[in-house]
């Protein structure tokens, strides 16, 4: 497909437009994207996606446009389809006369899809984010301040139990394998079944013994196909059916001394749920509430409430984790821009001090390995580090005074031991018989080995936090900026249609769209905040 180009805007004299022009807001989403999408989203800027011959694409700047539009108004492809055919602000929007039902001027939802994967295989497939986020910097929108969250994603395949994924995980492997080496792999399936259905294979489910034999058998199954294809040369496509066939099997079984397969009474901690989505994950964003699925995780500006990265991780990875990604501009680059800068320039409270920049987040993000990183990069971290707790009311870990310089532990009890460190770095303080003759130790352990204080290799950093999140000014500051962010995720997620629940499969497709999403949202504020393209380059607010 070859790259088609749209006309340029200003040709638009249409009734349609002008009624358009007249009525919808200057601040409108609308307007903003007739006004700006020539120098948004110029064809060119895809041009690499319609390297090949063939018949002209629709112009990717009208799909770029329409495709924000669609995350914006959380619909699916067939109703943005139809919305781009029949909604005169989305054709306005679009660049489109009202009338004209020529060529590209009315599509099919396929066009979406085609643009997806597109972009998707491309060697710069977040390039609609980056190209919105790039207005917003040139307008003086993103400072040095960023405040990290995250959100589940549900997963948009149901999670599987453990009979329903062994079983679809051979039903995978037949698939993807042919001739003489389907041939032998069905010849060692011994259960009977011939896994043509997905359909859970019919017993009754209160009979213990015979759910025990439909597990058992079945993954005797499964270990029969891998030991086939063992030492064997295999395409890509089958060693990868074998591969989740081998994670399956291995993570929620155990062989009893009776030689039969059960269901393991614990939970694998990377365990796959689903074959359809391998990558989806079981998680949880607080104790109480888990989900299924990925995390979408994003920086904010908290001044301009404009998205400066956004990430997706399994559903079970630690916010810290990918915090890295999310800052990985402060990281990179010390330049003193946008609205900071002018504070700074100003000498105003709200520039920062000696630290280039501030990073907020919750106690997720207070990990020693995150607060020793933001300390190494000269950058401020207002990310709450969780006091340290002990159960049942004894002693707190803040009550022994851990000394870095001797590199030693005292107890409330005075008594002073040296914390044994192992190759890692981490440490370990034992008082053992100190405790037993111990007139406090009633307050202080219940082991019979003695009180034990860990003391991690990010210590000092993480006690200095500690004593930072005290100062009342340190607090005003984190309660007012830090909730902007879940404010920003509750409008994300808001959408009907590709909001909470993920609408692809896979998390490289899941990031794309949550990119896509967050690109429309900082359109939405751009708009809102009425920025405009300067003739000759750059981009400015209004007033
Ligand atoms: S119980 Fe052990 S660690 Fe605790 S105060 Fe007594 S001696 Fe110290």
């Amino acid at each position: 497909m070859t790259l088609g180009v749209a006309d340029r805007q200003a040709s638009l004299l249409d009734d349609m437009s002008e009624f358009c022009e007249k009525t919808l807001a200057k601040d409108s989403i609308y307007a903003f994207l007739h006004r700006e999408r020539d120098r948004l989203f110029p064809d060119e800027a895809f041009a690499d996606l319609f390297a090949d011959d063939g018949r002209r694409s629709v112009p990717p700047s009208v799909v770029a446009a329409v495709m924000v539009l669609q995350r914006l108004e959380g619909l699916s492809d067939r109703e943005a389809a139809e919305r781009y055919a029949f909604d005169a602000r989305w054709r306005y929007a679009a660049g489109v006369g009202s009338y004209d039902t020529s060529e590209w001027t009315i599509f099919s939802h396929t066009v979406f899809v085609d643009m997806r994967e597109r972009l998707r295989r491309s060697t710069d497939p977040d390039r609609v984010f980056a190209i919105v986020l790039d207005a917003a910097k040139a307008a003086g929108l993103v400072g040095r301040k960023r405040v990290l969250d995250s959100t589940p994603l549900y997963d948009a395949v149901a999670t599987m139990d453990t009979i329903t994924l062994i079983r679809s995980a051979v039903r995978n492997l037949l698939k993807v394998t042919d001739g003489s080496l389907r041939a032998e792999v069905l010849a060692v399936l011994t259960s009977g079944d011939d896994y043509a259905s997905s359909d859970k294979p019919q017993i009754d489910w209160e009979d213990a013994p015979a759910r025990e034999r439909l597990v058992d058998t079945r993954a005797k199954d499964a270990y029969a196909c891998l030991l086939a294809l063992e030492g064997r040369e295999l395409t890509d496509v089958v060693t990868e059916a074998a591969r989740l066939l081998a994670t399956v099997v291995g993570q929620d079984l155990e062989e009893g001394d009776d030689k039969i397969l059960r269901i393991a009474r614990k939970v694998a901690k990377d365990r796959v749920i689903s074959v359809v989505d391998p990558e989806a994950r079981h998680g949880h964003k607080t104790s109480a509430h888990g989900f299924d699925g990925y995390k979408g995780h994003v920086a904010i500006d908290p001044d301009s409430e404009i998205i400066t990265a956004t990430t997706v991780s399994a559903g079970n990875a630690g916010d810290a984790s990918v915090a890295e990604q999310l800052i990985g501009d402060l990281l990179e680059n010390d330049e003193v821009t946008g609205d900071d800068a002018v504070r700074e320039g100003q000498g105003e409270p709200g520039a920062l001090g000696h630290e280039r920049a501030t990073v907020y987040g919750d106690a997720a993000y207070g990990t020693g390995e995150l607060q020793s990183r933001l300390k190494d990069a000269n950058i401020a971290s207002k990310c709450k580090t969780q006091p340290p707790v002990a159960k049942n009311g004894l002693f707190t870990k803040d009550r022994f005074l851990v000394d870095l310089g001797t590199d030693t532990v005292t107890c409330p009890n005075d008594v002073t031991v040296k914390i044994r460190r192992l190759k890692d770095g981490d440490g370990i303080a034992k008082f053992a018989t100190h405790c037993v003759t111990c007139p406090l130790a009633w307050q202080c352990t219940t082991s019979r080995i003695g009180r034990k204080i860990r003391v991690g290799i990010h210590e000092a950093v993480v006690a200095r936090a500690r004593v930072e999140q005290k100062d009342p000014k340190w607090r005003a500051d984190y309660r007012a900026t830090r909730p902007k962010v879940e404010r920003k995720l509750g409008h994300l997620m808001r959408r009907r249609h590709g909001g909470r629940r993920a609408r692809v499969r896979g998390k490289l497709r899941v990031a794309a769209d949550f990119s896509l999403l967050a690109a429309a949202a900082n359109l939405a504020r751009l708009a809102k905040l009425e920025v405009r393209s300067i003739e000759g380059g750059g981009w400015m607010m209004a007033g």
